[in-house]
């Protein structure tokens, strides 16, 4: 495979949508995903029809969209070119648009300068973090895009967590035995379902609002009091404790001991009288709190269901298995993985939009790729560049606390 090194003086005269002399489209290559359980895919054709009218060249590797019912011919009739193989869409790539994180492998077939946009996963990705450096690729991870409001058509994990936390609603309802709504039949009156969503970030609100949809009553807590006000426009009921844990940025901060016992009690208490559990309690950058204990999970009704959101990061029960489904004193406990690909279409079409939205903020108003990285939103997402690692965390853990 050839893998041009595409020096500073052509990458001055590539770009998109400029009528002017010399035009060199700028080439966006998306990969098909080779996660295990990855079905969703980076673009979908409705945003690559916008891409090709505004001049990009875009190619999708053959199959990419399968997995999320896009077939290749969808993407043809937008304008796309289909490669047959991974070199053939590489070659001559300057943009690469993913969902997962490159490995090293794939790393190896960048050209140097290429752009790759998706999550990157930073703590579980090192050693392909630091190929990127050495092969001087420019990464953006989306899961830094600021939580400001010009960027929340580019908030990726936003868009992949209202996914999830639909699923968690409909997972939760498939596991248990009973019906969600109340039901006045022949056959007599059926009691509505309990639902208890503990963290009600975008994941939870998504799964309170899938819940009351289906019948069921519920109940939501969050550390964040803010979050009170959102659970309840939702027609659900917030428990209540008597302290903010809210922190910097809107996310929560960590718990001193003595409110975690308050927590854990209140906690406990509605966990025990719910049917079905949707925890998705995370604090960025840590474990997942612990918040449903084995003892507590014993104090349930025997068919109640919990669906651990946090399972990927530890869990909010002390019984969930990350990727299994455990049953524990007659409760089933579910630890799901990647809930995001069990509705591969819509996920992959809201991504598919976060990364339009984040493209923009790369071309200038002709069309070209910007020279320099200066908008605060590629400022923060900005993982690698021009051999550095410039996510501070991440190059301290790469160069292992040296300077
Ligand atoms: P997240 O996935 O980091 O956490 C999920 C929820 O768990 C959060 O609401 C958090 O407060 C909660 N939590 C943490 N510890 C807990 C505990 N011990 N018990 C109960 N709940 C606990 O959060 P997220 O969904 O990514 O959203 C975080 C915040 O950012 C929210 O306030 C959300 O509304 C806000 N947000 C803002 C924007 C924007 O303005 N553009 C976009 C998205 C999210």
């Amino acid at each position: 495979m050839s893998t041009p090194v595409i020096a500073e003086e052509v990458r001055g005269i590539i770009q998109a949508g400029s009528k002017g002399p010399m035009v060199m489209p700028i080439v966006i290559a998306v990969p098909k995903e080779q996660a295990p359980g990855e079905l969703r895919v980076a673009t979908v054709p409705e945003v690559v029809r916008k891409l090709t009218n505004s001049g990009y060249d875009v190619r999708i590797e053959h199959n990419a969209g399968v997995g999320a019912y896009y077939p290749d011919d969808l993407f043809i009739a937008a304008g796309a070119k289909i490669a047959s193989s991974r070199s053939e869409l590489l070659d001559g790539a300057r943009i690469v648009l993913c969902v997962q994180p490159p490995t090293v492998a794939d790393v190896n077939q960048f050209a140097e300068g290429t752009i790759v946009i998706g999550f990157m996963n930073p703590a579980n990705n090192l050693e392909a973090i630091a190929r990127m450096r050495d092969r001087k690729v420019t990464a953006f991870a989306l899961e830094f895009v600021p939580r400001i409001t010009r960027a929340q058509s580019m908030d990726a994990l936003s868009s992949q967590a209202t996914a999830g936390g639909y699923v968690a609603a409909i997972m939760g309802a498939d596991n248990c035995p009973k019906f969600l709504p109340m039901l006045t039949t022949a056959a007599g009156t059926i009691r509505p379902a309990t639902v208890l969503v503990l963290g009600a970030g975008v994941a939870g609100l998504m799964a309170i609002a899938t819940a009351k949809r289906l019948g069921a009553i519920v109940e939501a807590y969050d550390v964040r009091r803010a979050a009170g006000e959102q659970v309840r426009s939702l027609g659900a009921r917030f428990l209540e404790l008597e302290i903010n844990a809210e922190g910097q940025g809107g996310y929560a901060r960590e718990l001193t001991p003595d409110e975690k016992v308050q927590e854990q009690q209140m906690v406990s208490a509605a966990v025990a009288r719910a049917d079905i559990v949707i925890t998705t309690a995370a604090i960025p950058g840590r474990k997942a709190p612990l918040l449903i204990t084995r003892e507590t999970v014993a104090t349930m009704r025997p068919g109640a269901v919990i669906v651990d959101l946090a399972a990927e990061s530890g869990g909010n029960c002390e019984l969930t298995q990350a990727g299994r489904t455990m049953r524990e004193y007659g409760v089933t406990i579910i630890g799901p993985q990647n809930l995001p690909a069990r509705v591969p279409f819509h996920s992959s079409q809201m991504y598919a939009k976060n990364l339009q939205s984040f493209l923009m903020l790369l071309v200038d108003k002709d069309g070209a790729l910007v020279s320099e990285f200066t908008d605060e939103i590629l400022v923060a997402s900005i993982l690698v560049h021009g051999g550095t690692v410039r996510h501070g965390p991440t190059r301290d853990v790469l160069s292992g606390g040296k300077p």
